[in-house]
């Protein structure tokens, strides 16, 4: 298929605003960036009038068939909130379920401007069923817990799990599907189980996801238990970050973690919404930036969003960052855009992915720039993280195939996903009560 995106107005790699553009796409890739109108027998010309085109958006941290909690156990504290909701809930998931409730996480991604998702979560074959189907891109993680300090990690059925996974679907799609290992987080873990997955990933070339210094009685607790380490430090020290890592919220990191997380090339998910929802607190993000570390954007699980609007995390994400330091200049709207972005695709391990530039794959997004929230337009990028709306995304394409055009979801049959989720909500409901 050969699209021609034309008269856009883009943004490009360097961060600036180009008006009357042309972006041609060839199957999976854009293959044509310029000024001009390209030459050649396109397939399709999508006029570009009152249009923004730009990459889509790099979900870095979700729990994607956690859209069946939505709105299940609300003002919780974390622990509770997991103890008395969430785990006796998930208890009693069932494949088709989790199906169901991904795909429609997929719709509202797509919906959102969301073209590829690091997911951590069980079930994972009925998840990469629902990516295959729907054309969405992910890093899938089978997330690993246990509290047996003398359990061996390979005689574990989620282990088994996830190596299977691994080495059935890594790649697959033409790298569209990505299998992570994943260690749930230090308090859900042993020693022996966290230095074992590190040992593991690092040998077959795999990356990995973890949660990190979430609460603070995770992140204290944690000294306690490991000798004054804090889960960075103890985790580093068990090889955890020898393989590629993208730590999910380091809301509690210190110092000495900060240099560690940029020296192991750590990528950080922030994900501002959830963090205050679960009043966990707020990242310090400056800091991390400023000691080099990378730093994306996650919506966490929308048990805790409870939305995966992308431009409203984004602006979460600028606004509590010049809270907490209380300086209105940290967070640019293209820093946020870039952590929203660039920055989640490379934590991913794509690098040909995040850019709206020749030879990248085209995960692109189209905003509607009429709304007359949009104008007048001294920034766009202001516009973008400030003003627009998720509902301003008109058209979502991921390696090249359209998913979400004009209300439309080109590869999902919402109603069904809808449906069947909602049927999965009142059957579990009748369980737990
Ligand atoms: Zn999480």
């Amino acid at each position: 298929m050969s699209i021609l995106f034309s008269d856009f107005t883009i943004l490009t790699p360097g961060g600036d605003v180009q008006e009357h553009a042309f972006v041609g796409i060839l199957g999976d890739r854009i293959t044509y960036v310029g000024q001009e109108a390209p030459e050649g027998d396109w397939q399709r010309i999508i006029d570009g009038k009152d249009k923004l085109l730009m990459p889509g958006f790099c979900n870095s941290h979700a729990h994607s068939p956690m859209t069946l909690m939505r709105g299940y156990g609300e003002n919780l504290i974390l622990q509770e909130w997991l103890r008395t909701r969430i785990f006796p809930f998930e208890d009693k998931l069932y494949p088709e379920a989790v199906y169901y409730a991904t795909l429609l996480a997929m719709a509202e991604s797509f919906r959102y401007g969301i073209v590829s998702t690091s997911d951590m979560y069980f079930f994972s074959d009925d998840m990469v069923k629902a990516y295959l189907s729907s054309g969405a891109k992910a890093n899938v993680a089978r997330s690993l817990a246990g509290f047996d300090e003398d359990e061996d990690m390979y005689g574990m059925t989620s282990f088994k799990e996830a190596k299977r996974l691994f080495e059935e679907y890594n790649g697959a799609e033409d790298g569209r599907i990505k299998v992570d290992m994943s260690l749930h987080m230090e308090e859900t873990s042993t020693e022996k189980l966290a230095r074992q997955l590190a040992e593991y990933s690092r040998d077959i070339g795999a990356r990995m996801q973890v949660h990190i210094s979430e609460s603070e009685s995770e992140h204290e607790g944690c000294k306690k238990r490991h000798e004054g380490r804090t889960p960075v430090a103890y985790l580093n020290d068990l090889g955890l970050f020898d393989s590629p890592t993208t730590a999910a919220h380091c809301v509690w990191v210190e110092e000495e973690d900060r240099a560690i997380l940029r020296e192991k090339g750590v990528t950080v998910a922030s994900c501002p919404v959830s963090n205050l929802k679960l009043a966990s607190g707020v990242a310090d993000i400056p800091a991390l930036m400023e000691a080099g570390v990378a730093v994306a954007l996650g919506t966490d699980s929308v048990a805790s969003n409870n939305s995966l609007n992308f431009i409203e995390e984004m602006k979460f994400f600028a606004l509590v960052n010049k809270e907490r330091r209380r300086d209105p200049t940290l967070i640019t709207p293209r820093e946020a855009f870039y952590a929203a972005t660039r920055a989640g695709a490379l934590g991913q391990g794509r690098t040909d992915c995040g850019l709206l530039e020749e030879g990248c794959k085209a995960d692109l997004t189209v905003l509607d720039l009429k709304a007359p929230g949009m104008h007048p337009t001294f920034d766009l990028y202001s516009n973008l993280v400030y003003s627009a709306s998720g509902s301003d995304v008109t058209l979502t394409m991921i390696d090249g195939k359209m998913v979400y055009e004009d209300g439309e979801y080109l590869t999902i049959d919402v109603e069904r996903a809808v449906h069947e989720t909602e049927k999965a909500r009142v059957e579990i409901s009748a369980q737990v009560g």
